[in-house]
């Protein structure tokens, strides 16, 4: 094996490096932060590691960094072993580079000399290298700043800088630490199209970690959740959203609510389920049979107010508006009902607090989950198999 990950110079006109994780576990004291981890990201790729505080995220983005060891386990980044219970390569060895929350930028040196800086070991003649600075500053929209020291720009040109800075270089992997979370929500937007495109047009593969469920199903090409030092899912972002490993995957992700009920029919991938003395159709995750009690897990995107005398196809639940919240291009109703609560119910028009209405039901945005027998308190996850 070689002692460095291929230069820049090698992969110029290739994607970037393929990552392999393998049964990766890191311990603080009792802690597992990573519960032993397999992860494999194609060249090229956009990974989204998506999960609450705690989960293990950005234990795991520090060891593909090399800024913390594994305790054990693998990890292979272009086909290379970076680190293993023996072998740990240097940060600064991995064809890499990171983006953080709170951008990291050199005080003392311009933005110019910030970005600069990254080329350092690429031994480019300094024409060369003055001209892909100032190449990757016009790109990220800072060419004008150039001169400009970190203390002199606000936190979105920061980050910007801390971006052309990552992508000058044309590192193989590229990985992002939260970097759009101290950032207000119009800048986020924006910042987050950049990054897509930048790093989408330096073919890096990425690794990008966030707790935020809709910046992840943004940006990603595929999506993993980490549930307690475990990766409980990984999929592209449809298939994360339509079919969620585990009630904990589905509640992460977005739900209007869950509600309980019993299976009364199954129909290959979809079972029939009575909530409240209504018959709903809907997806299924995991063996069930009739009888069976279920959690039925619904997206938001799933809820339709029906208009009087209209008949939902696939079921229906009565309800009572309880709150209504304007959004824009509509409103967000919650209405309970006999089988439990939904929030988030949209129409384009807004339904009185106290009136009746009708929620149609969508199947593609419903999904069933078995009870487990054993389950002891609310919050428990009921780990079952995705049906292929
Ligand atoms: P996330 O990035 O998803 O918030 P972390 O990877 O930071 O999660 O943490 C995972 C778990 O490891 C948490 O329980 C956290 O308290 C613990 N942990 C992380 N870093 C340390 C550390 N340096 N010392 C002790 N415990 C740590």
């Amino acid at each position: 094996m070689t002692d460095h990950v291929h230069t820049a110079r090698e992969r110029d006109a290739g994607p970037g490096h393929a990552v392999r994780v393998r049964e990766a576990v890191k311990r603080y004291g009792p802690v597992h932060a990573l519960a032993g981890i397999d992860l494999d990201v194609a060249a090229g790729r956009f990974l989204v590691l998506l999960g609450p505080s705690g989960s293990g995220k950005s234990t795991l983005i520090r060891t593909l960094a090399g800024v913390e060891r594994l305790d054990d386990g693998r990890i292979e980044l272009g086909g290379s072993v970076i680190s293993d219970r023996r072998r740990h390569l240097a940060p600064e060895r991995r064809d890499l580079a990171m983006v953080f929350q709170d951008y990291a930028l050199w005080p003392h040196l311009t933005v110019a000399g910030n970005v600069g800086y990254a080329l350092r070991r690429r031994r480019l003649a300094a024409p060369e290298a003055a001209r892909r600075s100032a190449e990757a500053l016009e790109r990220v929209g800072l060419g004008a700043l150039a001169d400009r020291y970190p203390h002199e720009l606000s936190g979105g040109e920061q980050q910007r800088v801390a971006l052309a800075r990552a992508v000058v270089a044309r590192p193989g992997l590229l990985l992002f630490d939260e970097p759009l979370s101290n950032l207000d929500a119009d800048l986020r937007e924006r910042l987050r199209v950049q990054i897509s495109t930048l790093t989408r047009d330096s073919g890096a593969t990425a690794v990008y970690i966030t707790h935020d469920q809709s910046e992840a199903f943004a940006l990603a090409d595929v999506i993993g959740v980490l549930d307690r030092g475990t990766l409980v899912q990984l999929d592209r972002p449809e298939a994360v959203y339509a079919r969620p490993a585990t009630p904990f995957v589905a509640r992460f992700t977005g739900l209007a609510g869950e509600l309980p009920g019993r299976v009364v029919a199954t129909d290959g991938d979809d079972v029939v389920v009575c909530v409240a003395d209504r018959r709903l159709r809907s997806r299924v995750v995991g063996t069930v049979g009739i009888g069976d009690e279920v959690t039925l897990a619904v997206r938001p995107a799933a809820t339709t107010v029906l208009p009087a005398d209209v008949p939902a196809p696939h079921g229906s639940l009565a309800g009572t508006v309880v709150d209504v919240a304007y959004r824009g291009r509509g409103y967000d109703h919650v209405v309970t009902g006999p089988a439990g609560t939904l929030a988030a119910v949209f129409d384009q028009r807004s339904r009185p607090r106290g009136s009746t209405v009708e929620i149609a039901l969508d199947p593609a945005g419903c999904v069933a989950y078995p009870i487990a027998p054993t389950r002891c308190h609310t919050t428990d996850v009921t780990v079952v198999s995705i049906a292929s």
